[in-house]
């Protein structure tokens, strides 16, 4: 895999494709995905009143209609979103990861946002329909 020249930050907050260097596999699955079912999404999404300490908060995908309107979020949950399942994350990273994680959840639930969250372990069994909120078994509310 080619080495992207970005530091992650800068390529993730930045950059509007997926960049597979620096993006996981799991989150490049889902894409393609999407796009193999004729889906429009955008990524990197933040959106009003939903802000961690510093930045806003983003979902890894929104999926959007013609004109652009949301109409459901994914988050791709890697490693660093399970206690434990990341060796070079601490405590403290893991406390914060789980805060901002309940917050979009609750932003979610609020709004009446569908959310879909995929946890990396289900990464070799995505199917299309795990995506879809009318079919997922992964959506958190609603
Ligand atoms: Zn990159």
């Amino acid at each position: 895999m080619p080495r992207c020249s970005k530091s992650y930050r800068h390529c993730v907050a930045k950059n509007k494709k997926l960049c597979p260097y620096h993006r996981s596999p799991g989150e490049i699955k889902i894409a393609r995905m999407l796009n193999a079912n004729k889906l429009k999404y955008r990524i990197e999404q933040s959106l009003p009143y939903l802000e961690g300490d510093k930045a806003p908060l983003r979902f890894d995908f929104a999926v959007v209609n013609k004109d652009g309107q949301i109409r459901w979020v994914i988050e791709y949950d890697g490693h660093f979103h399970y206690e434990g399942h990341a060796a070079q994350q601490t405590k403290e990273q893991f406390e914060k990861q789980a805060r901002y994680d309940r917050r979009k959840d609750a932003f979610c639930q609020r709004t009446g946002l569908p959310l879909i969250r995929i946890p990396y372990w289900l990464e070799h069994q995505l199917t299309i329909d795990m995506l879809i909120p009318s079919t997922s078994d992964y959506v958190i509310n609603v």
